[in-house]
């Protein structure tokens, strides 16, 4: 199963995402590429951090099961490679989402949503970008929103973390229960 997390910058995907498969072990976590540039609040192994000239080599080799362009940065997946046979589950934004139901038509799309759009900023602003960053992420909010809308399966509010990722696991759970039990061909 292909799981994807996708929402308004500053809605807290990267925290649900790691709390997710530290709670479910058949999650694997796929790490982006991305060319912007580390936060001062990052660790580093949020993401492999690459510059524009290595991404579109990237891009030309087919490494990337999706990519896109975000406020002037590459993100992209690259192909994933579980060390078990487990659920793939991705942090991305709109147009990757897009992307990776051309080509995983059962791939279970999440919109998560803030509790509100002041606590969006606040989240933004706590994580230390500037202004300009804040600006941007919550200019495009309306559309990674409406567009979400469109391409999810289910929508979960994240106003806390730990009932969000309850319910997404239950959601995974009953989704996994019934994959099972559909007849295969042959
Ligand atoms: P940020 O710069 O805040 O870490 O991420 C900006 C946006 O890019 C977020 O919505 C995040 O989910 C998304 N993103 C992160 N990794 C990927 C990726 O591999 N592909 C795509 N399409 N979006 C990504």
């Amino acid at each position: 199963m292909v799981v994807v997390l996708i929402g308004p910058g500053g809605v807290g995907k990267g925290t649900l995402a790691k709390c997710l498969v530290e709670l479910d072990h058949h999650l694997w976590l796929s790490r982006s590429w991305t060319t912007r540039e580390q936060r001062p609040s990052e660790r580093g192994d949020e993401y492999y951090f690459v510059d524009r000239a290595t991404f579109e080599r990237a891009i030309e080799e087919g490494t990337f099961l999706e990519w896109a362009e975000f406020h002037g940065n590459f993100y992209g997946t690259p192909l994933p490679s579980p060390e078990r046979d487990a659920d793939v589950i991705l942090e991305i934004e709109v147009q990757g989402a897009e992307q990776v139901l051309q080509h995983h038509h059962d791939a279970v799309v999440f919109l998560i949503l803030p509790p509100s759009m002041e606590r969006l900023e606040e989240r933004l602003r706590v994580r230390g970008d500037d202004d300009d960053h804040v600006a941007d992420r919550l200019q495009s909010a309306p559309y990674e929103l409406e567009k979400g809308h469109e391409l999810a399966s289910y929508v979960v509010v994240n106003d806390d973390i730990e009932r969000a990722s309850g319910e997404i696991i239950s959601i995974l759970e009953e989704l996994r229960r019934q994959r099972r039990d559909l007849p295969t061909k042959d």
